[in-house]
């Protein structure tokens, strides 16, 4: 809180850049979706140090959500809200991280751990146990992604649940329809034999095709219940399925804790 206080006086001071988003109303109710990818000192030679966020500024993105009462939720939970079966806590947030980094066991599910609250990563099936192969290693050095045992190893935490993020990490609007079909569902069928239950989230890879309406209706028909893009934004609960892909909130690497307390109160940190 205090972060945030110094970091609301540093912006006041500047004069309330207009960069920032500070002047919009505070959304209230729905879901914020957090986006991670990379958590760690971005390397050597990366060209999207953007999408690598430090173990420190994650675990200070913890302190805030647990110091202002949100309860972290997985897809099983939202399920069980829509389902009538249990209602979704007072402020609930999702902690998502796409791809499937072995940063992500190494650095971000010891935190998860600490604060006691639930992620959610969505795996590229063939590359775990492997590389980011799908990345220009121009761009993205090669990074180890997760091996089966860590994510068996989360998975039973009870604080980890898993997603789909397809196979290959293909763009999916720009594939012909049985190779989107493909993508969907065999990941689908794969991930849930080695993980032993329904997987019922997806991401798109780019978010890529979560507007194409053909697209979006794959994924829907090969049976995930949530549908995530990378628009920005908080979605409203209850969630307009029919209507659009849930948003998200991207968290940057440069990033300060007025950017985030903006993401989580205004959908949106600056312009
Ligand atoms: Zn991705």
């Amino acid at each position: 809180m205090i972060g945030v206080l110094s970091a609301v006086g540093a912006v006041a001071a500047a004069g309330l850049s207009a960069r920032w988003n500070w002047w919009r109303p505070a959304v209230t109710g729905g879901l914020p979706v957090l986006m991670y990818h990379k958590i760690g000192d971005f390397p050597r030679g990366s060209k999207l140090k953007k999408l690598w966020v430090s173990a420190a500024d994650f675990r200070k993105q913890l302190e805030y959500l647990k110091d202002h009462g949100y309860s972290a939720i997985d897809f099983r939970d939202w399920r069980d809200a829509e389902k009538g079966v249990r209602p979704l806590p007072e402020k609930p947030v999702m902690i998502t991280f796409d791809d499937g980094y072995m940063n992500n066991y190494d650095l971000a599910f010891p935190l998860l751990k600490e604060f006691g609250m639930k992620g959610c990563v969505f795996l590229v099936y063939e590359t775990m146990e492997q590389h980011n192969a799908w990345h220009d290693p121009e761009t993205e050095p090669w990074l180890k992604m997760l091996t089966w045992a860590q994510i068996r190893e989360m998975q039973d935490s009870g604080l980890v649940e898993f997603g789909s993020h397809t196979m290959r990490h293909r763009n999916l609007a720009e594939l012909p329809a049985d190779e989107v079909r493909w993508e969907l569902s065999e990941s689908k069928a794969r991930l849930e034999e080695r993980l032993g239950r329904a997987v019922i989230g997806f991401a798109y890879p780019y978010g890529s095709g979560a507007y194409k309406p053909e697209v979006r209706r794959a994924a829907l028909d090969a049976g995930y219940r949530f549908d995530f893009s990378i628009k920005q934004g908080i979605s409203a609960l209850p969630w307009a399925r029919e209507k659009e892909p849930v948003r998200r909130l991207l968290i940057r690497g440069d990033d300060n804790m007025f950017d985030f307390h903006l993401n989580m109160t205004r959908g949106k940190a600056r312009f």
